[in-house]
């Protein structure tokens, strides 16, 4: 693992490009204590970012939920994300745009306080081959619960949220395991902790509805996809043992694409005709044009 305060490379920061080394922050910032920090992940493929007004759509829009404005245009920030591509002379990458509050005001009121945009963009290839990706990975059960809507501010890509994921992650990781899954505050099957859940039962696509968590952007896109190839989606609230019915289950994110997965906790998947369908569709649909 690298330490990413120490590579090569450029990062846009308010405005400018920095050597990567240089773009810091000062201790009492505000997003550091309080959490007031929105970001995204997006992706590149051969030098064209997927979706790219979509994620900053997101970013802006998590900004105003969080009660801040970005003072920058969207196309400002579009066309910085492929400047600071360019500038680390990547094609194929992940890109990590986010907006915080500055160290001007640190409290709970945070009224007027700078609000600060940067963007690094680093090689991030997918690790696995598709013939790798297709034994799935193993999941266990997260030990904590997507909040509900009137608890935390569920559809923005906000930095407090990340707090349940990471401690879930954390937790499968020391156990062997690759993820968790989480449910929500209802109990319904929810997510993973860094990407959407598919399900396919009897040939067709089943979707948590994503009425207390990300609604993915790749998430959107093989919905989009399988609906394309006559494949039926079906979002619905889903019962943690009706994945006993699952034959496939696939996790969607920008960075996880499309994974595959082998099991959560009891329960078992073999990757097949589902799966192998959406990773090729999503590969062609991310490299086109
Ligand atoms: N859920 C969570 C918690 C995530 O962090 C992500 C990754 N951004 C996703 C879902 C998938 O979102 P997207 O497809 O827009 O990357």
């Amino acid at each position: 693992m690298p330490d990413y305060g120490d590579l090569d490379g450029t990062i846009w920061f308010d405005g400018r490009m920095v050597p990567w080394r240089e773009a810091k922050l000062h201790y009492l910032t505000h997003g550091l204590h309080y959490a007031s920090v929105v970001f995204e992940g997006e992706r590149a493929y051969d030098g064209r970012i997927f979706r790219l007004r979509d994620h900053t759509d997101r970013l802006f829009e998590g900004a105003e939920i969080l009660g801040y404005k970005i003072p920058f245009t969207k196309d400002e920030i579009d066309q910085a994300c492929y400047e600071v591509l360019a500038a680390n002379g990547l094609r194929d990458g992940y890109l990590r745009p986010a907006a915080w509050r500055g160290s001007d005001k640190l409290g709970l009121s945070p009224g007027g306080a700078s609000v600060h945009v940067a963007i690094a963009a680093w090689a991030w290839p997918s690790y696995f081959s598709p013939e790798q990706k297709m034994k799935g990975i193993r999941l266990t059960h997260a030990p904590w619960r997507r909040p509900a809507p009137d608890t935390a501010p569920t559809r923005a890509k906000a930095s407090g949220l990340y707090q349940i994921c990471t401690l879930s992650k954390q937790q499968a990781e020391a156990q062997g395991f690759d993820d968790a899954l989480m449910l929500d505050y209802r109990g319904f099957v929810a997510e993973a902790t860094g990407a959407n859940l598919f399900l396919a039962i009897d040939g067709k696509l089943h979707t948590p509805i994503a009425d207390c968590f990300l609604n993915g952007i790749t998430r959107q896109t093989v919905i989009d996809l399988a609906r394309a190839k006559g494949v039926e989606v079906i979002e619905r609230h889903i019962q943690p043992q009706e994945l006993a019915q699952a034959r496939e289950a696939f996790l969607t994110g920008t960075a996880a694409e499309i994974t595959p997965i082998a099991e959560i906790g009891e329960y078992r998947f073999t990757p097949g005709a589902l799966c192998s369908l959406i990773i090729k569709d999503y590969h062609r649909a991310t490299h086109a044009g």
